[in-house]
C-alpha cells in the first residue's frame, strides 16, 4: 500500500466540507485511515471542533497568507475544493475563484510531493449560467449530462475547471473530478447558501412568535418537483472519486435522484418544530422571506437566549436571499421590485452586501424564469 491519504479540504466549515470533515476521519471510509487538514477563513467554530481535523484558518484569497500556511504541508495527497467567493459580477467571479485556486495549488504541489487527485465542487449553473446570464443565454435543457457543451458566458465554474486541468497537465498522474450538485441539504452555519438552515431558522421564529409557518414563496415553488443533492452524499461521492480509478478525470452530477414537492416538506418542516402548518393560499400576496424576516433579528436573539444556543446573529444562520431565489419564480419575473420592498432593497444594499448583490443581479434579470429553474419539472 501506498502513503496514508491525505486530505486537505478548503472550505471545511461550508456545507459540504462539514459532511467530508465528518466523513473522511471515519475508520471504515474508502481509503482511510485518513488524515485531514481543513481550510476556513474564520477562526474554527465549536460546532466544527469534535471533528479530528488539523484546522487552519487561512484566507486562501491572500496568496502570502496562502503560501505562509500551507506551503509547510508536504503530505497532502488530495484536494477537496468546496469553497467559493461571490462578486457582483461573473468575470470577477472566475477572477477571484480562479485566484484563490491558484494561491492553494501554487502552496501544494511544490511542497506535496504525493498529491495525487483534486475534487472540485461546482453545480447546476454548469448547465444554466450563472445568475447574471439567467434569461440572456440559453441554459441546456434537462436532464442535464454532464459532457455537454459549455454555454458561451462567463462562468467561474469553467474557470475552477480550467485551473485543475492546466495543474494536472503539468505533473504526470495528478488526476481531477468535477462535482455538479443541484441545490445541497446539509448542516453549516457558516454556509453562503442553505436553504434548509434558513428555512428552519424561518421556523424556529415562526414558532416563537406562534404564528403559522407561511409559505414564502410563489404557487410554483409550492407545486413543482424539485431535486436536491445530500451534502454527505456528495461528499461520499467526491471520496469515492479519490480513490477509485474510475472516478478520475471526469465530471460527476450528484444528486438524490428521487424528487419531492415542497409543500410536502412544509408539513415535516410544521411538525419538527411543532408550528402550526399552512396550506399554501392563492390569494396571499407574496412576501419575500427577505422581507418577512427583516426585523426579526431581535426574535432571534430571544430564541438564542430563551435555549441557550450557541450565540448567533440572525444575518449569520440565514441566507434568505436564496430561499427567495428557489422559492421566488414569478416574484423574480415580476421585477422591477415591488414598491412594498424596495426601501428594504436599499437598506440591504447598504448593510449586507452579498444579500443585497443577489437582489440586486436578479433585479436586473428579463428572466425567462421557466428556462431559468431548471431542474424543477412543472406538475
Ligand atoms: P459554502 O458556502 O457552504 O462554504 C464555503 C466554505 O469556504 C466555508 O467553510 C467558508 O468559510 C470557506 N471560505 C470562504 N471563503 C474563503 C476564503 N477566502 N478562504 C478560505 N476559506 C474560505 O460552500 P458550498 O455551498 O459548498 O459551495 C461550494 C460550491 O458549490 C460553489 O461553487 C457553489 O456555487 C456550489 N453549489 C452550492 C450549492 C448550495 O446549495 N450551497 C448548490 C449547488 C452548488
Amino acid at each position: 500500500s501506498g502513503p496514508q491519504n491525505v486530505a486537505l479540504i478548503v472550505g471545511v466549515t461550508g456545507i459540504v466540507g462539514n459532511s467530508l470533515a465528518e466523513i473522511l476521519p471515519i475508520s471504515d471510509t474508502p481509503g482511510g485511515p485518513w488524515k485531514v487538514y481543513g481550510v476556513a477563513r474564520r477562526p474554527r467554530p465549536s460546532w466544527n471542533a469534535d471533528h479530528p481535523v488539523e484546522y487552519i484558518q487561512c484566507d486562501v484569497s491572500d496568496a502570502k497568507q496562502t503560501q505562509a500556511k500551507l506551503s509547510p504541508l508536504t503530505d497532502v495527497t488530495h484536494i477537496f475544493w468546496v469553497t467559493w467567493a461571490d462578486r457582483p459580477t461573473e468575470a470577477e467571479c472566475c477572477d477571484i475563484n480562479g485566484t484563490m485556486f491558484q494561491n492553494v495549488l501554487d502552496a501544494v504541489l511544490p511542497n506535496s510531493p504525493n498529491l495525487t487527485h483534486i475534487c472540485i465542487q461546482t453545480g447546476h449553473k454548469h448547465y444554466i449560467g450563472p445568475f447574471e446570464a439567467f434569461g440572456k443565454v440559453k441554459p441546456h435543457e434537462t436532464p442535464f449530462v454532464e459532457d455537454v457543451q459549455r454555454l458561451d458566458a462567463p462562468n467561474f465554474y469553467y474557470t475552477l475547471e480550467d485551473v485543475a486541468l492546466d495543474a494536472c497537465k503539468k505533473k504526470p498522474g495528478l488526476t481531477w473530478s468535477v462535482h455538479r450538485p443541484a441545490v445541497i441539504f446539509g448542516f453549516s452555519p457558516h454556509s453562503m447558501m442553505n436553504i434548509l438552515d434558513s428555512l428552519c431558522v424561518y421556523a424556529a421564529i415562526c414558532k416563537h412568535e406562534k404564528v403559522p409557518l407561511k409559505f414564502p414563496g410563489k404557487k410554483a415553488a409550492w407545486n413543482c418537483y424539485f431535486v436536491a443533492s445530500d451534502a454527505d452524499l456528495i461528499a461520499e461521492q467526491q471520496i469515492w472519486c479519490s480513490v477509485d480509478p474510475n472516478g478520475k478525470n471526469e465530471a460527476f452530477n450528484c444528486s438524490n435522484g428521487d424528487l419531492f414537492k415542497w409543500k410536502h416538506f412544509w408539513k415535516i418542516l410544521a411538525d419538527k418544530f411543532e408550528v402550526e402548518y399552512e396550506e399554501f393560499n392563492e390569494n396571499q400576496d407574496y412576501v419575500s422571506l427577505v422581507e418577512r424576516m427583516k426585523d426579526k433579528g431581535p426574535v432571534w436573539d430571544e430564541i438564542v437566549k430563551q435555549n441557550n444556543l450557541t450565540p448567533t446573529k440572525l444575518e449569520q444562520v440565514s441566507t434568505f436571499w436564496f430561499v427567495d431565489l428557489m422559492f421566488g419564480w414569478e416574484f423574480l419575473e415580476q421585477y422591477p421590485v415591488p414598491p412594498s420592498i424596495q426601501s428594504h432593497l436599499q437598506e440591504y444594499i447598504l448593510n449586507d452586501s452579498a444579500t443585497s448583490k443577489k437582489l440586486k443581479r436578479n433585479n436586473s434579470l428579463e428572466i425567462s424564469i421557466n428556462e431559468a429553474r431548471q431542474p424543477i419539472l412543472e406538475d
